[in-house]
């Protein structure tokens, strides 16, 4: 039995795919418990499990070896039918490219899965118009998703995940195709529905400047989890990796000739975006 306040409790997971005469482990022996009411972010560069992760734990793939709970209940014993359940009410997914449907408007997109799993009209109306609220965008209701703009685009979509009330909302790098203020924005909303209402939010992301939002980071490297802390501890541990990297102390020819990774606000905008591997570097321990 899990505890009540558990969510999702992974032992020892593992998924490994066959790739010609190769095995590639995209997770690797990962044991983590998801605490309910809480932002998790689970960050990592590209290819270090995390869309894996969130797909296994969504029950939308099965693992090669170890255990999901999700609520208590094994995800990988359960059967289709229990399946369509959890993805039905209990998990909403929220993606990179949005996924809205080009000829619904946002209120029809955000009702979908209430017509899917049978709501009636009035409900149906009732509740779309809530989640459209909460990421306020009623005034956007009839618009069709080429209508909005892109930070628009990914509310419509966090709409339509919450739009069910689901426990759970996994976002696989939700703000991959955002600018950093509309991420940033995201970000707050994923904080503030679970300071609202009580959800748990699991978001994976390679940029390190929206951790501190988040209550616990779990950082991915080759398919296992290889460092937890919280999010509030990003600054510090930038902050440390920086005065470290360019302490005066140290020999001129040890100084990197890049740029410091800190980040300025004003700079963003102009600035070219960072590949996986930078922006993971900026919050890694020196030496780690
Ligand atoms: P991330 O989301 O962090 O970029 P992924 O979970 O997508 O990482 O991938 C983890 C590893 O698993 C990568 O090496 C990737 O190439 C591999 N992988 C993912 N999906 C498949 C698949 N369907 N077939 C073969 N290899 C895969
Ligand atoms: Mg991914």
């Amino acid at each position: 039995m899990s505890s009540p306040d558990i969510i999702v409790d992974i032992n020892n997971l593992r998924r490994t795919y066959q790739v010609g005469d190769e095995e590639v482990v995209a997770v690797k022996d990962v044991t983590l418990t998801i605490p309910s009411g809480r932002f998790i972010a689970v960050v990592g560069r590209s290819g270090s499990g995390k869309t894996t992760l969130l797909n296994l734990v969504a029950g939308l793939d099965k693992p090669t070896s170890g255990t999901i709970l999700f609520q208590g209940n094994d995800i990988s014993e359960m059967n289709e039918k229990e399946l369509t359940e959890i993805r039905r009410h209990k998990v909403g997914f929220v993606f990179q490219a949005f996924g809205l449907l080009p000829l619904l408007s946002a209120f029809e997109n955000v009702e979908l899965p209430l017509r899917i799993s049978g709501t009636g009209v009035r409900e149906r109306e009732e509740r779309t118009r809530e989640a459209l609220s909460i990421v306020g965008l009623v005034g956007r209701a009839n618009h069709r998703p080429y209508e909005l703009s892109g930070g628009e685009q990914q509310r419509v979509a966090i709409a339509r995940a919450i739009v069910t009330k689901p426990p759970l909302i996994l976002a696989d790098e939700p703000t991959g195709e955002l600018d950093s203020s509309n991420a940033s924005s995201i970000f707050g909303l994923f904080l503030e529905m679970v300071r609202d209402s009580g959800i748990t939010v699991v978001a994976a992301t390679h940029d390190s400047t929206l951790l501190a939002m988040a209550d616990q980071v779990n950082e991915m490297r080759d398919g296992q989890i290889v460092d937890q802390f919280e999010g509030s501890e990003i600054s510090a541990r930038m902050e440390r990796a920086h005065s470290e990297r360019y302490s005066v102390s140290a020999p001129v020819d040890t100084i990197p000739d890049e740029e410091p990774y800190e980040s300025q606000p004003e700079d963003e905008a102009n600035s070219p975006p960072e590949t996986d591997e930078d922006q993971v570097n900026r919050f890694r321990r020196p030496g780690s």
